[in-house]
């Protein structure tokens, strides 16, 4: 462990959309905001290819280029962003403690936490093959479904995500096949009977996915095997969609932070960012299991910066009354 102690007005955790939109407007309201970058600099967005719904860019953009801009546009007004990972932290003092790589300790006078989640996939090396060349494989219908206009494709999952997704993606594809791997949908019964009532979806139970078929650039189809007649069959589809979840990366806020039973974190205020510890604050899919958009993450991002700036604010108003009476 190092023996110097870093002091900063305010850190930010996390480099997606919500960390950097956070560190601008922390950086133009004087906070001096350190930004730690995480395990995968830029987030989610960075394995999604082109971001056509992010207002402000009528070409659209990829996901990594548009992370590279937003780090240069909080960079541009003082962040200091780095690479490294927080491996710990200890909110229970006035002073809130964290400790990047296991080794540095931070003290920080309040806390954006920006650090997403992940989404879950199969595991399937076919899978990870297509999802790492762009070719065809997506954890995020409303990012990608566009891309599938008028072909088939096949979504994984029947969770009420699953659902959600499948019914935006039979608004925009040929074809949908659910492959559902029990008997019955985990969803709830209205988003279940939405898909089930969709012409274009087609719900394939006890169904689970053996691999992620391809030419070695982009997805062909997906080979499916039914659990109880044991048959093997292939679908053609261009696009195969995972929803099976998500995981909220809060594991090491456990400890101190009001998490829901999936690992979200819960806004202590709802409207706000602030979260049960004073001085600490939430922004991006950390705190959302229901929008998970780069749009919405920045908003909340923005939010989070405002509440720290007026935290800080309060407690130098507090100090200056609290000195002022003693004088
Ligand atoms: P869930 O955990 O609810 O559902 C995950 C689904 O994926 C389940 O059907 C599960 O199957 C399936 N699954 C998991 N692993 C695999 C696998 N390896 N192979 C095949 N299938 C698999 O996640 P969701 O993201 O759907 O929802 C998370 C939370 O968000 C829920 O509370 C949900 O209600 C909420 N939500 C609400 C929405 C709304 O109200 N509009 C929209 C989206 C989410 P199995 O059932 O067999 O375990």
């Amino acid at each position: 462990m190092s023996d110097t102690i870093e002091k900063v007005k305010c850190l930010i955790i996390g480099s997606g959309p919500a960390g950097y939109t956070a560190a601008i407007y922390a950086s133009r309201a004087n906070l001096e905001p350190v930004l730690y970058q995480g395990e995968q600099p830029g987030g989610q967005l960075t394995t999604t290819n082109d971001v056509e719904n992010f207002p402000g860019y009528p070409d659209g953009i990829t996901g990594p280029e548009m992370m590279i801009q937003l780090q240069k546009q909080a960079e541009r007004f003082g962040t200091d962003v780095r690479y490294g990972w927080i491996t710990k932290v200890d909110f229970s003092g006035d002073v809130h403690k964290v400790w990047v790589n296991d080794e540095k300790e931070i003290h920080a006078s309040t806390i954006i936490i920006s650090t997403g989640a992940s989404a879950k996939y199969l595991g399937l090396p076919s899978e990870q093959k297509y999802l790492r060349l762009g070719g065809g494989v997506s954890a995020c219908a409303v990012c990608d479904g566009f891309f599938y206009r008028n072909q088939d494709v096949v979504i994984v999952g029947a969770g009420d995500s699953a659902c959600e997704e499948a019914h935006y993606l039979s608004n925009l594809c040929k074809k949908v096949t659910m492959l559902v791997r029990r008997h019955e949908f985990r969803a709830s019964k209205i988003m279940e009977s939405r898909v089930r009532n969709t012409e274009n979806i087609e719900i394939l139970l006890n169904t689970e996915t053996v691999e992620v078929l391809g030419d070695g650039q982009v997805v062909t189809g997906v080979r499916a095997k039914n659990k109880v007649s044991g048959e093997v069959f292939d679908i053609p589809a261009t696009g195969f969609f995972v929803a099976i979840g998500h995981k909220p990366n809060t594991d090491i806020f456990k400890e101190y932070l009001d998490l829901d039973e999936t690992g979200y974190i819960i806004n202590a205020e709802p409207g706000t960012s602030k979260t049960n510890i004073e001085g600490v604050f939430v922004s991006g899919d950390a705190a959302d299991h229901v929008y998970r958009q780069a749009i919405t993450a920045a908003g909340t991002g923005c939010m989070a910066a405002l509440d720290a700036e007026r935290y800080l604010a309060a407690k130098e108003a507090d100090f200056e009354v609290s000195t002022s009476t003693y004088n």
